[in-house]
């Protein structure tokens, strides 16, 4: 469903990605790992047009990403979770989630509750949906963004460290909501240092050094039997 071709990225003369090369399948959950700097949030934002690539092609759900045109078409297709939840602090939990679906999705205000209401409990906070955002925990605010970009019903869902602007004991209730969303058949992409998460929940990791994807395979592969040195290095160092 995401195919990434030769994909390089420049920022002036610095190149943030050097020739990516990944494929996504539909319903596959990639779990994306590396050094600070190494390319990681550009890779996904290049995925959801925040960034423009500048050689090689992306191609996302069907679309090459050519143009900003192109990306309009897919537009409703790729969801994204930030580290900082991006919640609007002046508005409701429920009418966070209901402003995506009546403005982009043209639902009436009764469906775009409905279906708001529906995905927050999902996310097990449906009781928190008249509160503003700041009335509620880090972790709960991550649920509620994961819920936001739920009610979008993408195909794609693209995680750029959603916990690590977490306190420790937030960071369980985020990514049990993640895990259940990966049985649920989502294609996921999610960049984390969660090892355990990406144990449990990744059909592949990719490691990403210097702009380059050093190490890519199953998780239970690339886990017990690194291949390169630059990986085996990080593993120690964040385990
Ligand atoms: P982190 O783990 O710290 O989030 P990352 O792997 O996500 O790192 P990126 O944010 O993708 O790394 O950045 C890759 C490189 O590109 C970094 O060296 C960064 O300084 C540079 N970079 C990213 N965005 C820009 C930008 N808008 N302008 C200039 N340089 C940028
Ligand atoms: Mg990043």
């Amino acid at each position: 469903i995401i195919s990434m071709e030769n994909v390089s990225k420049h920022f002036g003369d610095f190149q943030a990605l050097k020739n990516v090369n990944l494929d996504v399948a539909l319903g596959e959950r990639v779990v994306v790992c590396g050094p600070s700097g190494s390319g990681k949030s550009t890779l996904i934002r290049c995925i959801n047009r925040l960034e423009r690539h500048d050689a090689g092609r992306i191609t996302v759900d069907g679309t090459e990403l050519t143009n900003d045109a192109a990306m309009e078409k897919v537009r409703g297709s790729v969801g994204m979770v930030f580290q900082q939840f991006n919640l609007f602090p002046h508005l409701t939990i429920l009418e966070n989630l209901c402003l995506g679906p009546r403005r982009v999705l043209g639902l009436s205000p009764k469906d775009a509750r409905d279906r708001a209401l529906t995905y927050l409990e999902r996310v097990q906070i449906r009781d928190q949906a008249d509160k503003y955002p700041r009335q509620l925990s880090g972790g709960q605010q991550q649920r509620v963004a994961i819920a936001r970009s739920l009610c979008m019903e993408p195909r794609i869902l693209l995680f750029d460290e959603p916990t690590s602007a977490l306190d420790p004991e937030m960071i369980a209730e985020v990514l049990e909501v993640m895990t259940e969303l990966a049985g649920s058949g989502m294609t996921m992409i999610v960049v984390t240092h969660e090892m355990g998460f990406a144990r449990r929940v990744a059909d592949r990791m990719v490691f990403m050094d210097q702009g380059e994807i050093v190490e890519v395979g199953p998780a239970e592969e690339v886990f017990s039997a690194p291949k390169s040195k630059r990986f085996a290095q990080f593993i120690n160092q964040i385990l």
